[in-house]
């Protein structure tokens, strides 16, 4: 089995394509064998595009207000215990000013789907920041909206969109999600984004509930044929206010071959170690970055409402977790040889 796992990742590195079948037998089998030949094949991958060089996003979690009821979602709007808030448009700005002086060239906008957050809202805020750092890329992560919607914030001046598509099986999205929300206005939002000019990021959670080995091998294959620019993936770790309490997080092991087979499919695409991976593994971060990750987002909220942005339980927002700890961030990356920089972050070559 092993030697034909070697030539399977052979070929995903020569040809960055493997039938939906033969992305199964990969996400099946990870041996120490395999593993260690897709992170070595990744890392080289990885190298030959961004170096030993890390970018890092600064984000700002705007609101934790939320209409929808993503199932596995401690913000979900049915969460009756979930002490809400939303940052003021200067609030916001003030995040930027303080990341801007510690070195971050990218900010990220996350947040629940808040009314709130209205085009006009968020449109000013887009073009106060790109006012006053011409030089810093903005990326919005706030949900599906009107393709109309995307446009107008594109022309605000945001560049990057986040919207992770959970599971390329609409059966299985169903089984994630309540009845109103739909898998096929989710992908069909992912290619607005993309078809209006955004630098579009998916995405999906490794061990979510009734995640199947064939799941996955679909969520790679969707990552194949959408050729996004990023694509955050973490593991599902379970929030007790939610129906999925009880269930089993997903593995940082398995997060990280995903990372290094993601890696093989688009090499010069952006991919976060995320804030997951760095929650459920102490060094799940660093973990991350040698699988072929070469992105880190740290916290750049205000201290007081971190703890309420709380996507599952034990969500890290302190040390290397912060962007106030940078330094710790960049000598804990230095330790395995990589390097923090200080720019945008663009993909390094077209996509
Ligand atoms: N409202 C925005 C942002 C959602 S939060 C949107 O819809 O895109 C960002 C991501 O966190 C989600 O896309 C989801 O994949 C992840 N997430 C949510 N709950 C989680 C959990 N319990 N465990 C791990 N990741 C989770």
């Amino acid at each position: 089995m092993t030697e034909k796992i070697i030539k399977l990742i052979d070929k995903l590195q020569a040809s960055g394509s493997l039938t939906l079948d033969e992305y199964e037998i990969l996400v099946a089998n990870p041996t120490p064998e395999a593993v260690a030949y897709a992170t070595e094949r990744a890392v080289e991958v990885r190298k030959k595009h961004y170096g030993n060089k890390v970018f890092i996003r600064g984000l700002i979690e705007i609101s934790n207000i939320c209409k929808n009821n993503c199932l596995y979602c401690g913000i979900r709007g049915g969460n009756s215990e979930c002490e809400r808030y939303r940052l003021t448009p200067e609030q916001i700005l003030s995040c930027c000013a303080e990341g801007y002086a510690l070195g971050f060239r990218t900010f990220v906008m996350q947040g629940g789907e808040d009314a709130y957050f209205t085009d006009e809202a968020v449109c000013s805020i887009i073009k106060e920041i790109k006012e006053k750092y011409p030089d810093c890329a903005v990326t919005l992560s706030l949900g599906e909206r009107s393709r109309e919607s995307y446009q107008r914030l594109y022309e605000a001046g945001a560049d990057r969109y986040l919207l992770r598509h959970e599971t390329a099986n609409p059966e299985h999205y169903a089984k994630l999600h309540p009845k109103e929300m739909s898998w096929h206005n989710r992908i069909n939002c992912l290619h607005d984004l993309k078809e209006i000019g955004f630098q579009t990021g998916c995405g999906f959670m490794v061990g979510s509930p009734y995640q199947t080995n064939k799941d996955i091998a679909r969520d790679l294959k969707f990552i194949e044929e959408f050729k996004p620019h990023m694509c955050g993936i973490g593991p599902f770790i379970p929030h007790k206010a939610t129906v999925f309490a009880d269930r089993p997080a997903g593995s940082a092991e398995l997060t990280c071959y995903l990372l290094s087979i993601i890696r093989l499919i688009r090499p010069n695409i952006l991919l976060p170690a995320t804030t997951a991976l760095g929650s459920i593994d102490g060094n799940g971060r660093e973990k991350g970055i040698l699988a072929g990750a070469n992105v880190v987002m740290p916290n750049l909220s205000p201290a007081d409402t971190r703890k309420k942005y709380e996507l599952y339980n034990n969500k890290l927002y302190t040390n290397a977790e912060s962007a106030q700890a940078l330094d710790q961030l960049k000598s804990r990356m230095l330790s395995i040889g990589y390097e923090i920089v200080c720019d945008r972050g663009d993909a390094k070559t077209q996509i």
